[in-house]
């Protein structure tokens, strides 16, 4: 078991709804990712005990990533805090 460090993130196209799911996340330090991993791979590490999160480039703050359902999609999202810089949406995209 270990902990993650999501650096970016891919996302579907923009759903009827307005928004967008996130589809793969970037696991790395430093804002560089060394793996891409998809929401499937994401699941089964957490099945299978580690954790993921983010951190906050202003304030250092972590926070933690959790499974959602959405639009009948499992997709990503980061817990509620009062850091916007963290949150998972609004990490950069994972670039090639
Ligand atoms: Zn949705």
């Amino acid at each position: 078991m270990a902990d993650y460090q999501i650096v970016c993130v891919r996302k579907s196209a923009r759903t009827p709804a307005g928004h967008q799911h996130i589809v793969s996340v970037g696991i790395g330090s430093g804002g560089t990712y060394t793996s891409l991993l998809s929401v499937a791979d994401v699941y089964q590490m957490m099945r299978n005990g580690n954790r993921f999160y983010t951190v906050s480039p202003s304030t250092g703050a972590v926070a933690w990533v959790r499974a959602l359902t959405c639009c009948g999609l499992y997709t990503l999202t980061t817990s509620p805090d009062h850091v916007t810089d963290n949150n998972l949406d609004n990490l950069s995209y994972c670039g090639n």
